[in-house]
């Protein structure tokens, strides 16, 4: 892993507490555990060595394989969402640069994440490890069929749109357990959040957002 001098360490620090403060807090999320984790995540090592002067910015940024790295405040949104309190088993689907998996990594038990490209995965593999994560299970596939193995879970997140929710991700959650997903297709998609309740999905929309693709079994057709 690449070393930084204490002098870049700093500036790093003060971007994170910039974009916390004028990215996630100013725009309404209050959940202190969330905004701690995004201090703390240092969030410039999940992007190219070319683009980490952006790192901190207000968007997302591509990280190879036409895939990208979510904005900062989505990822908060979508985190806070899940109402993690720190003892969940969660399943992340499309593990992308590795960002999320670590916010997710902070706030959970344990983080089981799914990444269609095995280069990503790699990738993010070696940044988590490095970071010093060890409650985090990586797994290269079709992340829309789940991962019934090691299920139910307490959350289920989903960081690419699909059509519609699938079944296999209900079947797949706990009683109580929160799921949050973007749906529709490249033109118009939704934050989509689920709570199931006596087995069913109760959902809510949460803001307007655009996603890569979820491409599979139970997503979009390649
Ligand atoms: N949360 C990630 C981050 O912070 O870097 C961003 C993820 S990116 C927006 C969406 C990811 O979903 C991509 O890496 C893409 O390859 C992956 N993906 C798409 N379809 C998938 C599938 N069926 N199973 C697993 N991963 C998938």
């Amino acid at each position: 892993m690449q070393h930084f001098s204490e002098a870049e360490k700093d500036l790093y620090r003060v971007a994170r507490e910039k974009m916390v403060e004028t990215q996630i807090k100013a725009r309404g999320i209050k959940d202190s555990r969330v905004l701690q984790a995004m201090l703390k995540v240092p969030r410039h090592l999940f992007v190219d060595e070319a683009l980490r002067d952006q790192a901190y910015g207000d968007f997302p940024l591509p990280i190879g394989e036409g895939q990208t790295i979510s904005q900062p405040y989505i990822v908060a949104v979508m985190t806070e969402a899940l109402e993690l309190k720190g003892n969940e088993r969660v399943l992340e689907v499309g593990t992308g640069s590795g960002y999320q998996t670590a916010i997710l990594a902070e706030l959970s038990l344990w983080v089981y994440t799914i990444e269609k490209y095995p280069s990503l995965l790699e990738r993010a593999k070696k940044i988590l490890f490095g970071l010093g994560y060890k409650n985090i299970s990586f797994k290269s596939g079709d992340g829309s069929l789940g991962w019934k193995e090691v299920s139910p879970f307490d959350a289920i997140i989903v960081t690419a749109a699909a059509p519609k929710i699938p079944q296999l991700f209900i079947d797949q959650l706990l009683e109580g357990g929160r799921i949050v997903i973007p749906v529709g297709d490249e033109y118009s998609q939704v934050l989509v959040k689920g709570v199931k309740r006596g087995g069913k999905l109760y959902t809510q929309t949460l803001e307007p957002v655009r996603f890569v693709k979820l491409v599979g079994a139970y997503g979009f057709k390649e």
